[in-house]
C-alpha cells in the first residue's frame, strides 16, 4: 500500500502541490508512481498498465482517433526547495518548489483530466513515465516503446512539458560532427618541410561563416537552422608545425529533415574535408495539419510556435505520430533553484486540454 494516496477529483493546484510534495528525483520514483497507479486504478474507464515505474492508462471507447497524452513525473535533484509553497512573485500567485514546472503541474493536469473524462471525444492514453532527467538509454518512455509498443500507438500526441501554456510545434533535430584537416609534421623552425593543419582548419571556419542559416517552414510552423563550430582543436607542442586539426560542428535542422537528410547536407557543405558524425537525434514535425492539432488549435485559440530544443516529441515522432508540446510553466525556470509555475498557467491548461477533449 502507497503511504499517500491521492484524490484525482481534487483542485488542479492542489494535486500540484501533493505530487510535488512526494519528492521524486530521477531513479526514486517508486513512492509517486505508487501512489499515481493506486489513484488511476480506481476509475472504471481506464485501464492501468505498469511497466517499472512507468504508468499507462487508457480508455477503450472504440473512438476513431486515439490521442497521446504524456509526462514525466521524475524531477532533477532537490535544492532546498521542497516542500512547495505558494507565493506571490511579481504580482502574481505562483507555486514554488521542485517540480512545478519541470513537469509536476503539467502531470496534475494529467490526472485530474484522466479521472474526470469518463467519455472523451477521442480515446486516450495517458502516460506518466520516470528517468527522464537522466540519460536516455534510461528513458521510461524509451522503455515502454520497447517493452509495450503496443501502448504507444496513437494518432497525436501531446508532451505537457512547460511551454508558458502555449502550443510549441515539434522540435529541431541536432547533429554532430567532426571535420578534420590533415598536415605533415615539421619543426616550426623549417616549417616549409610541413604542412600546417590548423592553418587548413581555415577553410572549415570559411565555410561555416558563409553559410546561410535557412528557416525552413514544416507543417506551418517556421523553423530556425544553425550551423555552428563547438569545439576546435590541433597541435602537439609550440615548436611544431601541426599535422592534424579538428572542428566539431552542431547542426540543428528542422524537422521536415531527416537524419540521412542532414549529414548528405552536411557532406555537401564540407565537400573535399574528411566528415565523421559522431551523434545524431532526428527533429519531430509539429503535426500541425492533422486533424487532431487542428481540432487542439481550434477549441483552444492558443498561440503556437516552433521548438527549437529536442524534447521527448521526438520519441512519438519516431514512431510515426505527431507530436505537441504543451503545459504550464515557464521553461526557463525549469532546474532552477527558484523553479516557480504561474498557478494560472495550471489552470489554462487544464481548461485547454478539457475543452479539446470534451468538444
Ligand atoms: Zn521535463
Amino acid at each position: 500500500m502507497p503511504a499517500q494516496s491521492l484524490n484525482l477529483a481534487t483542485d488542479v493546484v492542489e494535486l500540484t502541490r501533493a505530487i510535488c510534495d512526494i519528492e521524486s528525483v530521477s531513479a526514486n520514483e517508486k513512492a509517486l508512481a505508487d501512489v499515481i497507479e493506486e489513484a488511476l486504478s480506481v476509475y472504471p474507464h481506464l485501464e492501468v498498465t505498469r511497466d517499472g515505474d512507468a504508468i499507462v492508462a487508457r480508455t477503450n471507447l472504440g473512438r476513431d482517433r486515439r490521442v497521446l497524452i504524456a509526462g514525466h513525473i521524475d524531477t532533477v535533484p532537490v535544492a532546498n526547495n521542497l516542500p512547495t509553497e505558494l507565493r506571490e512573485i511579481n504580482g502574481e500567485e505562483h507555486l514554488w518548489g521542485r517540480g512545478t514546472v519541470d513537469m509536476k503541474a503539467g502531470v496534475a493536469v494529467q490526472l485530474k483530466l484522466a479521472g474526470e473524462l469518463v467519455e472523451p471525444n477521442s480515446d486516450i492514453t495517458w502516460i506518466f513515465y520516470d528517468h527522464e532527467e537522466v540519460d536516455a538509454s534510461l528513458n521510461g518512455m524509451g522503455r515502454l516503446s520497447r517493452n509495450l509498443p503496443e501502448l504507444l500507438k496513437g494518432d497525436f500526441a501531446v508532451l505537457c512539458e512547460p511551454t508558458s501554456a502555449i502550443i510549441e510545434g515539434g522540435c529541431n533535430g541536432t547533429m554532430r560532427i567532426e571535420v578534420e584537416t590533415f598536415g605533415v609534421k615539421a619543426h616550426s623552425a623549417r616549417a616549409w618541410m610541413g604542412q600546417n593543419a590548423i592553418h587548413g582548419a581555415a577553410e572549415i571556419l570559411n565555410r561555416l561563416n558563409q553559410f546561410q542559416t535557412q528557416e525552413v517552414e514544416v507543417d506551418g510552423l517556421v523553423y530556425k537552422e544553425s550551423l555552428n563550430a563547438v569545439l576546435i582543436s590541433g597541435g602537439i607542442a609550440t615548436n611544431v608545425i601541426p599535422d592534424h586539426a579538428k572542428v566539431t560542428v552542431n547542426y540543428r535542422f528542422a524537422p521536415s529533415k531527416s537524419v540521412a537528410d542532414a549529414e548528405a547536407h552536411l557532406r555537401e557543405v564540407f565537400a573535399g574535408l574528411a566528415v565523421k558524425v559522431t551523434d545524431a537525434s532526428a527533429g519531430a514535425r509539429p503535426g500541425l495539419d492533422q486533424p487532431a492539432a487542428i481540432s487542439f488549435i481550434a477549441a483552444t485559440g492558443l498561440e503556437t510556435r516552433p521548438k527549437y530544443g529536442w524534447t521527448d516529441v521526438a520519441r512519438f515522432s519516431a514512431l510515426g505520430i505527431p507530436a505537441i508540446n504543451f503545459g504550464p510553466g515557464d521553461p526557463n525556470k525549469a532546474h532552477a533553484d527558484d523553479e516557480s509555475c504561474p498557478v494560472a498557467q495550471i489552470y489554462s491548461c487544464e481548461e485547454a486540454l478539457r475543452k479539446w477533449l470534451s468538444a
